[in-house]
């Protein structure tokens, strides 16, 4: 699956109403009514077993009606071989269950009345809402198949919590991981169930003229007697867990191409939306064709079906999902349009198509056998959506962005109360792993044994366990099993990874050149901090990438130029001949997820910014002069709450620094944007303690308002050099061009610190005059930030010009969450009753109120945003737990605040966890977050 619907992978909250309503009492009720008092169970990694039964084969006919679907099931079910007959237990959630036959005779619900008759064919349902078929109505004969047929009805308007199936806008469409299909009929709701698939829809003809399901449509029609409905039956000829089933009904306009995969078969394939969005899928239908290539040429996968299609859902949790052969994509992540789409988002959609894409062979073809082992699918697939990204723009590019998310929000977790290893020991909502941990810090693992293996290692090690697992459910320790058994390489010591969560420090101790010996000499120290539930750290199998710049000569001094040490013990010293003394590159490409404790010198880090060879080095180099820069003064900001505080001017290595960058125009602009662009706040803020996001925010404005000072003839010149060509009538897809666009956005940023009349023009300017979105939203952006005429027209024309485009309008939303001018909390609060939001859409909730949860002003002391927060989970997470507990995450990290702001985020805590009620989701969140809270003081 795809993690989150926009780059900000946040936190959910929801709207607020503040008083309690009749709606509320009556949402209540029903949650009292669906959730039984059942209590949430912890799950354990280690109590693992496997299935007793296993369904060979499942028929499934739905008649489908948006407030009542008729899901008639017919599984053909055999016993585990050498087991014990035992009961058949099959999970269901929100199931309205009409009838049961075994074998074709009827059972009936168990009650007083049939254990008076004693009437042995009956079927009960227990306090979890299984459904449960006695052992001694079953084959006492394993192997021997049966087939059990239930009858039940689900509501799919009435679905908000948008698993299983559900309505988006005019559409019904499913989604089912993790534990989604045990909504939609009774199952094994588990991944290593694996079954073949016949499903048979029927609906509306006007209203659902297309009908979706996984595979092969076999057959079509009319329904016989029943005026102005159609059918359609689609075979999948693979076996499947359940969480890949999917289906669509809707009237959708589709476009499509053919792929030729590399042994010959012709693959239809078709991008799907509502008619109004349909001319905009044509990048995504782009993207499907280069994955499609990308995954034949770099790993040798072939598509296995003679359809993909693909389908644009409005209201949909996550990214996407990749159902067999179906896959389903939040229209945030899908719709393209010059007008309407940024460069960044165009860059996106290209990734998580791919993504998607990918899990055909990695999660669809080799599968996980629980959901402890989500990392073995999601990190191997991001770290090849990251390698197809690379591969398709620019590889120094792409990983400089992955490297600040990392960063900024996976180191975040690992040191925060829900730090879990990538594949987690224990759980109570699986819906809350699918974590920056899980996928992105999985992603790295990935890239550490690329890194160990070399390129033609990796895929031996691919291609064995392609080969090993195809067609099965495995574990993380079979991938690293195939890695190697295929290279002959020892890697017990790599499996820390998987099982020990934080993130490791790396120390360089020592690092000189020893004339007499012409060696350089390097010691490095690995620890890692206790997570909770992990005191005590084994030390870690740590590539390390490393490069060496003569101090004279000026140029990579190694053959080839970077190196790859393995570090396997807490400390360990290295010995590498060289010719002359020189500066040590460290961590090159990011080689691991590691935090680094090197004391350089800012002088050795600007030759390094001068001098490295490697892109990502250079960034990497900026990176820490700046961001020494802005935690230094940060601090004083915060030792003084920003009374009479007087900052040294910015050091000359900086300004210069920054200069060369800025005219050195022989390099690639996206590679010398973000090397100018200051630090991530966020990324910062994991080095601060306690952290202070109004004087992080206020040490970043400084240094901004400092550069447009000092160097503003250049900014201006370079500005000028940048504008679009005469000819564009709409923005480019050219890298050179989204390059150039990424430059000069950069260029405005520091154009405009003074937020004062004067950077009100020129970024009014640059809005009007913007080819499309990349440049409008740029521009918008810094409005915002200056109170006046200007921001109140931009934000009206921004407005007007989106014509209720939702995505468009999401952006309007987001822009104001994250404003910078003062009352924010105010204005959230005042646009959640703006006529175009609502809590139940989840992108419009991300824009609003996850975006709310990243500006500073969210911690004001006052606790008004916390409170505005908490009110938006407790309102969500009565109708869509998933959403309302990722809201609630961002308070997860109170501890690393001042003492004021911990108060008030406790507080909101407290009362989330004593409303009655509550999700697992929500309550599995706000119990870890107060974990290790102080008791509770009666105020
Ligand atoms: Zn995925």
């Amino acid at each position: 699956m795809g993690k989150a619907a926009t780059a900000e992978a946040a936190p959910v909250g929801v709207s607020g109403s503040t008083t309690t309503t009749e709606t509320e009492k009556q949402a209540e009720q029903n949650h009292m009514v669906l959730k039984p008092a059942k209590q949430p169970v912890e799950k354990h990694r280690l109590d693992y077993k496997p299935p007793e039964f296993f369904i060979d084969f499942v028929d499934l006919d739905f008649d489908l009606y948006e407030d009542k679907t008729k899901v008639t099931s017919i599984l053909t079910i055999h016993r585990r071989p050498q087991t014990p007959p035992t009961d058949l237990v099959l999970d269901g959630e929100d199931l309205d269950l009409e009838s049961v036959e075994l074998d074709g005779a009827a059972l009936s619900l168990r009650s007083a009345e049939t254990q008076k008759a004693n009437q042995k064919a009956v079927y009960s349902l227990d306090v979890d809402g299984r459904l449960v078929i006695p052992a001694d109505l079953l084959p006492e004969d394993a192997e021997k198949k049966f087939k059990l047929k239930t009858v039940v009805y689900v509501n799919p308007k009435e679905n908000l919590q948008l698993m299983g199936l559900y309505k988006s806008g005019a559409l019904l469409v499913t989604q089912c991981e993790a534990e989604g299909f045990r909504r939609i009929t009774y199952f094994l709701d588990r991944p290593d169930v694996m079954s073949l698939f016949k499903v048979r829809l029927a609906a509306d003809e006007k209203t659902s003229p297309v009908l979706l399901s996984n595979g092969n449509l076999v057959q079509s029609g009319k329904v016989e007697g029943e005026e102005g409905r159609h059918f359609a039956v689609f075979e999948d000829p693979f076996h499947k867990p359940c969480y890949l089933f999917a289906l669509v009904a809707g009237d959708l306009k589709s476009i499509g191409d053919t792929f030729t995969t590399m042994s010959g078969r012709k693959v239809q394939v078709s991008i799907f939306s509502e008619p109004e969005d349909s001319s905009k899928l044509t990048w995504a239908l782009e993207s499907v064709m280069k994955s499609m290539k990308w995954d034949e040429d770099r790993f040798g996968r072939e598509y296995d079906l003679d359809v993909f299609n693909v389908v644009c859902a409005k209201d949909f949790n996550m990214g996407a999902m990749e159902n067999k052969g179906l896959n389903i994509f939040n229209a945030a992540l899908l719709l393209a349009d010059p007008a309407t789409t940024t460069d960044a988002e165009y860059q996106r959609i290209l990734n998580v198509i791919g993504h998607e894409y990918f899990h055909n062979w990695t999660g669809n073809r080799v599968t996980c056998r629980d959901w402890f082992q989500l990392t073995l699918k999601e990190g191997l697939t991001v770290f090849r959506d990251q390698l197809f990204t690379a591969d398709m723009c620019s590889a120094a590019v792409k990983r400089i962005e992955d490297v600040i998310f990392l960063r900024s929000r996976q180191f975040a977790e690992d040191s925060g109360p829900m730090a879990h290893p990538i594949r987690p020991e224990t759980y109570i909502a699986m819906d809350n792993f699918y974590t920056a941990t899980v996928y992105d810090k999985g992603a790295e693992v990935i890239r550490m044994y690329h890194t160990l293996l070399g390129e033609a290692g990796f895929r031996k090690g691919m291609d064995l366990y392609f080969s090993r697992h195809d067609g099965q459910a495995v574990t993380c320790d079979d991938f690293r099993a195939a890695m190697a058994d295929a290279n002959n390489k020892d890697l017990t010591q790599f499996e820390r990874w998987y099982l020990q969560a934080g993130t490791p420090e790396v120390e360089v101790v020592e690092a000189a050149f020893q004339p007499e010996t012409k060696k350089y000499k390097l010691t490095l120290k690995q620890h890692t901090p206790p997570t909770p539930g992990q005191k005590e750290k084994k030390p870690f199998h740590i590539p390390i990438k490393i490069g060496l710049i003569g101090k004279n000569s000026k140029t990579d001094l190694l053959k080839p130029a970077t190196m790859v040490l393995e570090l396997t013990e807490a400390e360990q010293a290295f010995e590498i001949a060289v010719s002359e003394d020189c500066v040590l590159s460290f961590l090159r490409d990011f080689s691991a997820p590691v935090k680094v404790v090197h004391r350089q010198t800012d002088e050795e880090i600007a030759f390094l910014m001068a001098h490295d060879s490697d892109d990502f080095s250079k960034w990497q180099a900026a990176h820490t002069l700046a961001s020494r820069l802005l935690k230094q003064r940060a601090e004083q900001w915060r030792e003084t709450q920003g009374e009479n505080v007087s900052f040294e001017p910015l050091p000359q290595t900086y300004v210069e620094a920054f200069k060369q960058t800025l005219l050195d125009t022989g390099r690639d602009r996206s590679i010398q944007a973000y090397t100018l662009r200051l630090p991530d706040r966020d990324g910062v803020a994991q080095d601060m303690d306690p952290i202070d996001p109004e004087a992080l925010k206020e040490a970043t404005e400084s240094v901004r308002r400092e550069v447009g000072r000092l160097l503003k003839t250049e900014l201006l010149n370079v500005y000028a050099s940048l504008s679009a060509p005469e000819t564009e009538t709409q923005e480019s897809r050219d890298q050179s061009e989204v390059a150039r666009r990424r430059l000069r956005n950069v260029v405005l940023y520091f154009l405009t610190g003074e937020k004062d009349k004067q950077a009100a023009e020129i970024a009014m300017k640059h809005f009007k005059s913007a080819k499309g979105m990349t440049e409008k939203y740029a521009a918008l952006s810094i409005l915002s930030d200056i109170e006046g005429r200007e921001r109140t027209a931009a934000l009206e024309q921004f407005y007007n010009d989106a014509k209720g485009d939702a995505l468009v309008l999401d952006k309007w939303f987001a822009v104001q969450a994250l404003s910078d001018v003062p009352n924010v909390t105010a204005t959230v609060k005042a646009l959640q009753k703006h006529a175009d939001f609502t809590a139940k859409n989840p992108n419009r909730l991300r824009a609003l109120i996850f975006s709310f949860t990243r500006n500073p002003q969210f911690h004001n002391k006052d606790g008004a945003g916390y409170a505005l927060l908490a009110d938006s989970v407790l309102e969500v997470d009565r109708f869509n737990p998933q959403i309302a507990a990722r809201g609630a995450g961002a308070f997860l990290q109170w501890k690393k605040y001042g003492k004021t702001r911990q108060g008030e985020m406790l507080k909101q805590l407290r009362r989330i966890a004593r409303t009655p009620g509550l999700s697992p989701d929500t309550l599995e969140i706000v119990q870890k977050a107060l974990a290790g809270a102080p008791a509770e003081t009666t105020a």
